[in-house]
C-alpha cells in the first residue's frame, strides 16, 4: 500500500468479469475502503451488466426491455463509475486514456492495479456485407433491433403483394448453432409465429425460419443425444436447420451461404463467436489468438499489477490444464480470484491459482423445453426447463430484476405476445450497402431517395429504349456516384443500376445531400458539372430544396427530356 495516497484499482470492463472483480473486491477490501487506503474505479461503456442469458427472451418479449440489465452503480455502491470508451491502455506507464464525453475533454487514469475485462467483440471481418446486413446479437440494444426489426419484417409483409418480397420478409435466418444462436433461433421462432397470428395477411405457412450450422450436429458442447433432442425439437417447431453451412456473405435482400447458395430474406443473424476487442488488440502484451495471456493466478506475465479476466484472457485452469471457457460462469469466477489476488498482493498473503469445474451447461429452446447437463446429469424438455429458469432466476443479479424477471414470466403465460415496434433509432442518413454481382441496386421508376458512391467494384447503368428494350448506357467504378438525377431532380429513376461484380457502396439520403450541397460550394460545382455531363440539367437547380423551387418543374422537364433523348 503506498504511504501517501490511497492505492488505485481500476478495472476495465463492466460485463461479468469486471462485475465480479469489483463486487468481490468491495467485500475482500471493506476494511481498507473504509479507511480510504483503496480506491477501486470501473470503465465502462455502458453504466449497467447486460445478463447476457436471458437476451434471447428479450426478443420473444417473454421478460421486459430493461429487466435482464443492473445498473452498476447499485451493484457495486463503493465503486466509481466512469462511464466511457477506453481508447488506450498504455502498460508502461501505466495510464488509461478515456474517449472524450460532454465537453470534449479526454480523461487519463492512473493505477496501481489494472484489471482487463473488456469480453469480445462483434466482428465480420472477411464476410462481405455481413456488417451492413447482418444484425449482430451480443447486447441489450441487438436483442431489441432484433426484436423490432422482426415486428417491422411482419408489418411490410402484411401490405406487400409480391410473392418474392413477401417471402423475403417472411424468411427469418438465424447463423450460428451454438448456445446464443439456439436460443435467440428458438425464441425467434417462436415469437414470429405467435406474433403472427395478429397479422390478417401473413399466414402461418409462409413464415420460415432457419438455423445455418457449419458443424454436423448443434450445440456441439453438449452430449450428442441432448443436442439431438434439440435438433429435433427446433425441427418439430417449425425450424428449418442448414446443418454443415456457412454463412459466407450478405445483401439486404439475401443471406449468401458458401457453395454459391442464397436465402432470400430481410432478416439474417449473426451469433457467429466474436473477435478481439480491438483496445486488447493493441496491447504489448503476451497474447494468444487475441487473447491477453495470464499466469495461473490471472496475473499478465511480464506486468506486475496487471490482470486480466473473462473472454478477453487465456486463463489455464489449474486443476485441467486446459483453456477456461468463455462464459459467464466462468467470467464471474475469475473476478473472484482476481479480487483475491489483488487483496493478497495488497496484503502481502498467498495468492491462489484459479480453478473452476463448470457446474453445468444449459441451453433454452423457449415454448418450455430445455436441454441441460448439470453435474453429469442429462436432462431435456420441460424439466431442462423449469431448472434453466429457476437457476438463471437465482443468478441474475439485484432482487428487483429478480421479482420483475418473474413476475413477467408469469404473465407471459397468460398474455399474448407484445406486437409493438419501437422505433428508437434516429433517422439513418450515410449507410453502407454491399451488392452482389447481377444484382440490382434500383430499378427505373423507382422513389430516388439516395446518392450512391461506389467504394469498390463496378456497377451498369441501364435505360429502358423503344425497341432496344434494357441497354446498358454507363459503366462506372470506385469514386464514382449515381443516383443524383433523381434525387436532385426530386422525380423518380429514370435508369436501373445493377452491379457487375461485388459491390460496397455509400448511400447518403436527400437530405443529408441537400445539407453538403447547400454548405459546401465546391460539392455544389461538381454536381453541376456532373448534371450537365450526364444529362444537361440546369446548374442553378442543384443545391435547392425542392420546396423552395420553383423553378424545379421546369428543369425536371429539362431533365426528362434529355434522358428520353437516350443520355440516361
Ligand atoms: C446471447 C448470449 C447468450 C449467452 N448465454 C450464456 C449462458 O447461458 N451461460 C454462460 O455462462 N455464458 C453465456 N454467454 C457468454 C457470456 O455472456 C460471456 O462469456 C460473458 O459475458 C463474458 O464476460 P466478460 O466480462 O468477459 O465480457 P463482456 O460481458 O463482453 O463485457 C465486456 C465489457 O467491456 C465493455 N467494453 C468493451 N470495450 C470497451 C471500450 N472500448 N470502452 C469501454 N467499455 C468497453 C463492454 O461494454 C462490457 O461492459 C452468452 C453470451 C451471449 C452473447
Amino acid at each position: 500500500m503506498n504511504a501517501t495516497r490511497p492505492t488505485r484499482i481500476l478495472i476495465l470492463g463492466g460485463g461479468f468479469g469486471g462485475v465480479y472483480t469489483a463486487l468481490n473486491l468491495e467485500t475482500i477490501l471493506k476494511r481498507e475502503l473504509k479507511r480510504g487506503e483503496v480506491e477501486i474505479g470501473l470503465v465502462s461503456r455502458d453504466n449497467y451488466l447486460t445478463f447476457q442469458p436471458m437476451l434471447p427472451e428479450v426478443v420473444s418479449g417473454s421478460i421486459g426491455i430493461l429487466d435482464t440489465i443492473t445498473p452498476i452503480r447499485r451493484l457495486c455502491p463503493r465503486t466509481d463509475l466512469y462511464t466511457r470508451a477506453i481508447e488506450e491502455i498504455d502498460l508502461e506507464r501505466r495510464r488509461v486514456t478515456l474517449a472524450a464525453g460532454v465537453g470534449s475533454r479526454q480523461l487519463q487514469l492512473g493505477y496501481d492495479h489494472l484489471v482487463i475485462a473488456l469480453g469480445n467483440v462483434t466482428t465480420f471481418a472477411g464476410q462481405s456485407g455481413l456488417s451492413e446486413h447482418a444484425l449482430p446479437f451480443k447486447y441489450l440494444g441487438d436483442a431489441l433491433a432484433l426484436r423490432n426489426h422482426a415486428i417491422h419484417a411482419l408489418e411490410e409483409a402484411d401490405i406487400e403483394r409480391e410473392a418474392k418480397a413477401r417471402s423475403g420478409l417472411l424468411t427469418f435466418v438465424v447463423a450460428g448453432g451454438g448456445f446464443s444462436g439456439v436460443e435467440a433461433v428458438a425464441e425467434l421462432n417462436d415469437f414470429v409465429r405467435s406474433a403472427a397470428r395478429s397479422f390478417r395477411n401473413v399466414r402461418p405457412e409462409e413464415i420460415r425460419v432457419v438455423l445455418l450450422h457449419a458443424g454436423g450436429l448443434i450445440l456441439p458442447e453438449l452430449p450428442k443425444n441432448l443436442a439431438e433432442f434439440a435438433q429435433r425439437l427446433l425441427m418439430k417447431r417449425g425450424v428449418e436447420l442448414r446443418l454443415n453451412t456457412r454463412l459466407a456473405g450478405a445483401t439486404a435482400e439475401a443471406a449468401l451461404l458458401t457453395r454459391g447458395e442464397r436465402i432470400e430474406t430481410r432478416t439474417l443473424v449473426s451469433t457467429v463467436p466474436g473477435g478481439p476487442n480491438p483496445v486488447v488488440a493493441s496491447l504489448n502484451c503476451p497474447k494468444d489468438r487475441g487473447r491477453v495471456l495470464t499466469d495461473p493466478y490471472l496475473e499478465v506475465p511480464g506486468n506486475p499489477g496487471v490482470w486480466a479476466v473473462g473472454d478477453c484472457a487465456l486463463i489455464m485452469d489449474a486443476a485441467t490444464g486446459e483453456a477456461s471457457p468463455p462464459t459467464a460462469q466462468h467470467a464471474t469466477r475469475e473476478g473472484r480470484c482476481a479480487a483475491e489476488n489483488i487483496a493478497a498482493t495488497i496484503r502481502g498473503s498467498a495468492k491462489r491459482a484459479f480453478a473452476f469445474k463448470a457446474l453445468g451447461k444449459m441451453g433454452s429452446l423457449g415454448h418450455r423445453s430445455a436441454v441441460a447437463e448439470v453435474f453429469g446429469l442429462k436432462l431435456s424438455g420441460f424439466l431442462a426447463w423449469w431448472l434453466w429458469r429457476t437457476v438463471y432466476l437465482m443468478k441474475l443479479p439485484g432482487l428487483d430484476r429478480k421479482i420483475r424477471v418473474a413476475v413477467d414470466w408469469t404473465l407471459d403465460l397468460l398474455l399474448p405476445s407484445d406486437i409493438v415496434q419501437l422505433r428508437t433509432e434516429r433517422a439513418v442518413s450515410l449507410r453502407r450497402e454491399h451488392f452482389e454481382a447481377g444484382q440490382a441496386i434500383f430499378q427505373e421508376g423507382d422513389h430516388g431517395d439516395w446518392l450512391y458512391i461506389i467504394e469498390d467494384g463496378e456497377v451498369e447503368v441501364r435505360k429502358f429504349i423503344a425497341g432496344q428494350g434494357e441497354t446498358p448506357i454507363r459503366r462506372l467504378g470506385p469514386g464514382d456516384c449515381f443516383g443524383e438525377i433523381a434525387l436532385l431532380g426530386d422525380h423518380v429513376r429514370t435508369a436501373s443500376t445493377h452491379s457487375l461484380t461485388s459491390a460496397n457502396v455509400l448511400a447518403i439520403d436527400r437530405d443529408a445531400c441537400q445539407a453538403l450541397l447547400s454548405t459546401l460550394p465546391p460539392l455544389r460545382d461538381f454536381f453541376n458539372r456532373l448534371l450537365e455531363e450526364r444529362v444537361g440539367m440546369r446548374p442553378e437547380s442543384v443545391g435547392m430544396r425542392p420546396e423552395s423551387r420553383n423553378a424545379l418543374d421546369v428543369s425536371n422537364d429539362v431533365t426528362a427530356h434529355t434522358i428520353q433523348e437516350g443520355a440516361r
